[in-house]
C-alpha cells in the first residue's frame, strides 16, 4: 500500500511537480525597500514551493515583486525575513563570498534583453562562466560549443550579439545559463522582447531543458503563451502569491 502510493505520487509528482522533492523552499518571506525615508514592502508573508523538475511561470502586474522574488531565489538579494531554502540549504545565511560561489554553481539566469558581452563572441559569451571554474581551456571550449549545438547554434560561434537575431542572442544567453549545468534556471521575461515564433521557438527549448535535461524552471512572463509552457502557474499581486496551477494534470 505505502509503496504504490509512493510509486503513484512520484510519477504524479514528475507530471504535476506537486510531491517530487521541492528545490525551493520558501517560507513567510518578506521583503521592503527604502524609498527615501520610507520603507516599502515589495513581498508579504510568500510561500512558495517549488519541486524539482518542475516548470514554473510567474505572472503578476508590473511591479508586483516578480524580479524581486526571482532575485532573492537566485540569491542576488537578501530578504528581510522568512526562509529560504534551495537543495535544503538556507541560502540567506550565506555571506556575500560564499553565495557568490553557491550562485555560480547552482543558477543559470535568463534575462529580457539577453544581457550578453557585446565585445565578446557567441562561444566566448558562453565559456564565460565557466572561467570561474577548474577546467582548462579547452574542456571550457568544448563544453561551449556542446551547449550552443544543444540551442541550434553551432554556425554562429564565432558571431557577436549585433551580428544575431534577438532569438538567437536568447539562445546563446540559454546556452551560457545551462554551461555549468545548474540545478535551477531563472528566466526573467525571456520572451519579452521577441517577436511570436522567436518566442515560439525559445519556449521550446526551455521545455526540452526542463523535460530532457530535468532542469528546474522559474520563469517570470506576461505571456499568456510562455505561462501556458510551464507545468505551474502562480499569480504575484500586491506582494502576495496565489497558486492557480491550472495546467497540472490533477
Ligand atoms: P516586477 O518584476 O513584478 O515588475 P519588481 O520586483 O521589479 O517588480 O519591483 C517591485 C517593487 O519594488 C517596485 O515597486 C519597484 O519599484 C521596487 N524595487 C525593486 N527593486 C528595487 C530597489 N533595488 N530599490 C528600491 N525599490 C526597488
Ligand atoms: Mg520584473
Amino acid at each position: 500500500m505505502e509503496a504504490g502510493a509512493d510509486a503513484a505520487t512520484t510519477v504524479a509528482g514528475r507530471v504535476s511537480g506537486h510531491t517530487a522533492v521541492p528545490l525551493v523552499q520558501i517560507r513567510h518571506l518578506s521583503k521592503s525597500y527604502r524609498r527615501g525615508s520610507q520603507r516599502v514592502a515589495v513581498l508579504t508573508d510568500v510561500n512558495l514551493s517549488i519541486a524539482s523538475g518542475d516548470f514554473v511561470a510567474m505572472m503578476g502586474p508590473s511591479g508586483s515583486g516578480k524580479t524581486t522574488l526571482l532575485n532573492l531565489i537566485a540569491g542576488i538579494d537578501k530578504p528581510d525575513g522568512g526562509e529560504l531554502l534551495v537543495a535544503g540549504r538556507d541560502i540567506t545565511r550565506l555571506g556575500e563570498t560564499e553565495l557568490a560561489g553557491w550562485r555560480a554553481r547552482t543558477v543559470g539566469f535568463v534575462f529580457q534583453f539577453y544581457n550578453l558581452m557585446p565585445v565578446l563572441t557567441a562561444l566566448e559569451n558562453v565559456e564565460l562562466p565557466l572561467l570561474l571554474t577548474g577546467l582548462s581551456r579547452s574542456q571550457r571550449r568544448t563544453r561551449a560549443e556542446l551547449m550552443l549545438e544543444l540551442v541550434g547554434l553551432s554556425d554562429r560561434l564565432e558571431h557577436y550579439p549585433n551580428e544575431l537575431s534577438g532569438g538567437q542572442q536568447q539562445r546563446v544567453a540559454i546556452a551560457r545559463a545551462l554551461v555549468t549545468d545548474p540545478l535551477l534556471i531563472i528566466a526573467d521575461e525571456p520572451t519579452g522582447d521577441l517577436d511570436r515564433l522567436s518566442a515560439a521557438e525559445i519556449l521550446k527549448l526551455l521545455d526540452r531543458l526542463n523535460l530532457e535535461l530535468g532542469k528546474t524552471i522559474a520563469m517570470v512572463t506576461h505571456d499568456p503563451r510562455a505561462a501556458e509552457a510551464a507545468h505551474h502557474l502562480i499569480y504575484l499581486d500586491k506582494g502576495q502569491l496565489t497558486d492557480t496551477s491550472p495546467f497540472t494534470a490533477d
